[in-house]
């Protein structure tokens, strides 16, 4: 960088030998500050021990060796002796919308716990829309939001406002013409993608496509019940949550159930949506875990591959709930990082749950973990998201529950830090720009106190972190938590 001042110091060293060694001098400008004596963690490239990050305004702008000597004023130098530094995480998969009354306070407890861009798969588009400004005009105080606005959903839909556990996530469409217009007016909004739901018929799911292929927009979702994984992916569905109905169309009865879904989905005794998809998932799934059918599994798995399919398998989700692990005691002084309305109502909610495990549930659950682990050795691309706030998920810490998951479930611990950092950022094309720890790259940082390549959970010993080249302090990042 030309407006660093460096200055070549040359010196002879006779060793074995005669090695010349030369160190840079380097002088760290005002506007600039510097974190010393630090050991990079790139997602890519791996550890590089011993290192100086240089950072102007919200960039990485120099890189240095630990030879090279750095002359700054205290004032612009962190010494960062034996600590980490990874790029700012990111939770793929969350919903401001899903608890009005916590979404002000999910941006600080993302932070908090070193998130510092999410991506919002659904909520009503005014909500999102509204997080994501305030995310574009005060940059330090908030995470980077992505948004898909509502999920795009068929009739009867299934976020329908119909109780708490569902509220208004979705918009119903009942034709073609209904959803191309809501579509468009969505992509007028501004949407960073589009997030396709279960209930859409195939044609409608073709008219949504048409319109996000058109606009440039990638469009993730739930693999629609009228349709297989195999027809969604061949027109052109980039992501898939929670792998949701993989199963149903990799089982050898993949044929039979597909028949009476369709039937199913004629819905004679007009349910509405969330029972309806419901009944559904009762009568099929387990049906479909009984006869997976390996070979499908893999044409599924190259498919994937070959047609870039994003999964993010929200596994802490599926885990928390069929085995409780909320109702471990544990749970509970985890609960005070939430504002305390939102504690009380947690807690009161919990307590009227009781600690039986269904097996079924249990059953997918690690069905999930281990489909995850099958499609990542075949080389399918993951990102790490959670789902929170729902199933009692806390903004920011179950992104690093999810690391873990995703670690038991056959990632590297450093293939598990990339699902959060430059995968995402690779779904949405800004992979040259942030996710990643080199020069020019955003400067969204995370510095922990211990190495997440030995054990994951370190990701959660976070000493302080950088959000738009702005350092929060492991006091200032309490302060955003803890509110009671
Ligand atoms: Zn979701």
């Amino acid at each position: 960088m030309n407006y660093l001042k460096t200055l070549k110091n040359c010196t002879l060293v006779f060793l074995l030998f005669n090695i010349i060694s030369c160190s840079n001098q380097v002088t760290i400008p005002e506007d600039s500050y510097v974190i010393k004596n630090i050991s990079i963690i790139d997602p890519i490239d791996g550890l590089q021990s011993n290192k100086h990050v240089v950072i102007t305004n919200d960039i990485i702008t120099m890189i240095l060796d630990n030879d090279d000597e750095i002359i700054a004023k205290d004032d612009n130098t962190i010494d960062a002796t034996g600590k980490y530094l990874i790029p700012g995480l990111w939770d793929a998969h969350i919903h401001f919308s899903f608890d009005t009354n916590l979404a002000p306070y999910m941006p600080g407890l993302f932070l908090a716990h070193g998130v510092t861009s999410v991506r919002d798969t659904g909520g009503p588009i005014d909500l999102v829309v509204k997080m994501k400004d305030l995310s574009l005009n005060d940059s330090i105080k908030n995470p980077n939001v992505y948004i898909a606005g509502p999920l795009i959903d068929g009739t009867p839909n299934v976020y329908n406002n119909s109780s708490p556990s569902f509220p208004l996530l979705s918009i119903e469409n009942n034709d073609i013409i209904e959803i191309e217009s809501n579509v468009l007016g969505i992509v007028d909004r501004e949407v960073d993608f589009l997030k396709a739901y279960e209930m859409l018929t195939e044609n409608q799911f073709l008219a949504l496509m048409r319109i996000a292929k058109k606009r440039n927009l990638n469009v993730t979702g739930h693999i629609p019940l009228s349709m297989t994984l195999f027809s969604a992916i061949d027109s052109g569905l980039n992501g898939i949550e929670h792998l949701r109905n993989l199963a149903l169309s990799v089982a050898s009865n993949s044929d039979e159930l597909y028949k009476e879904r369709l039937e199913l989905l004629k819905n004679p005794d007009d349910l509405p949506g969330s029972d309806l998809r419901s009944l559904i998932h009762s009568k099929q799934r387990m049906r479909a875990l009984d006869s997976i059918d390996y070979n499908k599994f893999e044409e599924a798995a190259d498919l994937l591959v070959s047609k870039n399919v994003w999964q993010t398998p929200t596994l802490f989700l599926y885990r928390n709930f069929s085995r409780k692990i909320f109702k471990d005691p544990s749970f509970i002084p985890e609960l005070d990082k939430l504002p305390s309305q939102t504690k009380q109502k947690w807690i009161k909610e919990i307590s009227d749950i009781d600690t039986l495990v269904v097996k079924s549930g249990l059953r997918y659950s690690k069905w999930l973990e281990e489909a995850t682990g099958k499609l990542h050795k075949k080389n399918v691309p993951f990102m790490a998201g959670t789902d929170t706030p729902i199933g009692y998920l806390i903004p920011g810490r179950s992104l690093h529950i999810e690391l873990e998951v995703l670690v038991e479930s056959g990632f590297s611990n450093l293939e598990a830090i990339k699902t959060a950092t430059v995968n995402p950022a690779t779904f949405f094309g800004i992979q040259d720009k942030t996710g990643r720890i080199k020069n020019g790259y955003k400067a969204d940082l995370v510095i922990l106190n211990s190495n997440p390549l030995d054990l994951i959970r370190n990701t959660q010993d976070i000493s302080s972190v950088i959000k738009n080249g702005h350092r929060l302090s492991r006091k200032s990042l309490d302060s955003l938590m803890y509110k009671n």
